[in-house]
């Protein structure tokens, strides 16, 4: 079946809300294929989101991801990389539907990066890099 990678970003460690994110996966149907509490890595933060190299929120971000610990995700079902963006809503919590993770529990902090609780991979190819990335035992 498909897997997607899922982060509970610092923000939603921090605030308790690992369970209740957790809790909406599973909700769904999806399986939790592996997770694991850890503290990221410049490293691995320069790969994971070498896309956003030179961006202006690129260093906001990486900081904001080394400052606690992050709850990594494998998850699996019939069509988990949309289905998950779906349940994270947009990535501005401003603007994220109500129902959607991002829209009940993300808030405005007015900051120089999004803190929008959870990262979900955005296609297939990205899933299984990500993975390779942040579970390198699974591949
Ligand atoms: P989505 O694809 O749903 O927008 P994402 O997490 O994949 O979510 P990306 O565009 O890949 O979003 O950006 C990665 C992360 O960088 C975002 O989740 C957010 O934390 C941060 N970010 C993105 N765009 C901005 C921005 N314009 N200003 C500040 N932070 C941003």
């Amino acid at each position: 079946a498909e897997r997607t990678l899922v982060l509970v970003k610092p923000d939603g460690v921090r605030r308790g809300l690992s369970g209740e994110i957790l809790r909406r996966v599973e909700a769904k149907g999806y399986t939790l294929r592996a997770v694991r509490l850890m503290d990221a890595t410049p490293e691995l933060l320069a790969a994971h989101y070498a896309e956003h190299e030179g961006k202006p929120f690129y260093q906001p971000l990486v900081d904001f991801m080394l400052s606690g610990p992050v709850l990594a995700v494998v998850a699996e079902g019939n069509n988990v990389i949309a289905g998950f963006r779906s349940l994270a809503g947009a990535t501005d919590p401003t603007v994220a539907a109500p129902g959607t993770i991002r829209g009940d529990l993300g808030r405005d902090w007015g900051l120089k990066v999004v803190q929008n609780l959870v990262h979900g991979s955005d296609s297939t190819e990205s899933a299984a890099r990500e993975i390779g990335l942040w579970f390198p035992e699974l591949v």
